[in-house]
């Protein structure tokens, strides 16, 4: 058992269920976060099977109100957060000319508003502890751009800049900040993609498959460990080189 926390949203499947049951394996205990509360129960229950320690909480990313009373419930019931992991996200596709304002604010407000709300309520505590690891999965889309996805891209592209600004800010009180960007990842979010846009992910990808949730969850586990202490401000691409 190591004696940390960590908090991780979009926990109740994908690659933030594989986050959580890395991390959890590790010895952390873990705070689940999303809008379903069900599902969250049995990603808790099946870490708690395996001998960890699993608290699930409500949060709506897209509404700030909802991010302070889920962490607040969090910090209450652990004491503290020593880790964040900004997993949730969502896409509203279409192109720009087409694009709904209400499907850009939302994006922006699940996938870069949300985790920045996220990450003010936790820093304070960290930066009196001078320990923390604060991670936000970003997407290969950020770094290359994707036609049908401008808010999703913008959103993306905005957490790299979020997370190089803030690891300058709180450096100096041991708190890493570090994005990892995975490339075609096999979930929930890509399982609706035709079986030809599939292919042509593959086909752009130099490992020639998809990438699995547990693979991106192992680059999460490694920047919150002290192994990965001197690294901050970093993009750690997951991607099997459809981004070099
Ligand atoms: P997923 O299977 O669709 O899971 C998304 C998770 O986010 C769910 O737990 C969902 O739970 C939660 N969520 C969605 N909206 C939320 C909200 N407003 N508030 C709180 N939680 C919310 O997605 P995934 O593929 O695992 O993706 C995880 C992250 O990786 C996302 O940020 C995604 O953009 C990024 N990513 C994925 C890929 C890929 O190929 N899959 C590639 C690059 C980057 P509820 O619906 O219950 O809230």
């Amino acid at each position: 058992m190591n004696h940390r926390t960590a908090l991780i949203t979009g926990a109740s499947r994908g690659i933030g269920r594989a986050c959580a049951l890395a991390l959890a394996a590790t010895g952390c205990r873990v705070a689940l976060a999303a809008r379903s509360r069900e599902k969250l129960e049995e990603v808790a229950e099946e870490i708690r099977r395996t001998g960890g320690e699993a608290f699930a909480v409500e949060i709506d990313l897209s509404r700030p109100e909802s991010i302070a009373a889920g962490i607040t419930k969090t910090a209450r019931e652990f004491g503290r957060i020593d880790i964040l992991v900004n997993n949730a996200g969502i896409t509203k596709d279409a192109l720009a000319v087409r694009m709904k304002q209400a499907d850009w604010e939302i994006v922006l407000d699940t996938n870069l508003s949300g985790p920045f709300f996220a990450i003010q309520q936790v820093l304070p505590a960290m930066m009196r502890e001078r320990w923390g690891r604060i991670i936000n999965i970003s997407s290969v889309v950020a770094e290359m751009g994707n036609p049908g996805q401008a808010n999703y891209v913008a959103a993306k592209a905005g957490l790299i800049g979020l997370t190089k600004s803030l690891a300058q800010e709180v450096g100096s009180r041991n708190i890493t900040v570090n994005a990892v960007a995975p490339g075609f990842i096999e979930t929930d979010m890509t399982h609706g993609l035709t079986p030809e846009l599939k292919q042509a992910m593959i086909e752009r990808t130099p490992l020639r498959r998809a990438g699995k949730a547990e693979e991106v969850a192992s680059a999460v586990r490694f920047l919150a460990s002290d192994e990965a202490g001197f690294i901050t401000g970093h993009v750690l691409d997951v991607n099997g080189g459809m981004y070099m």
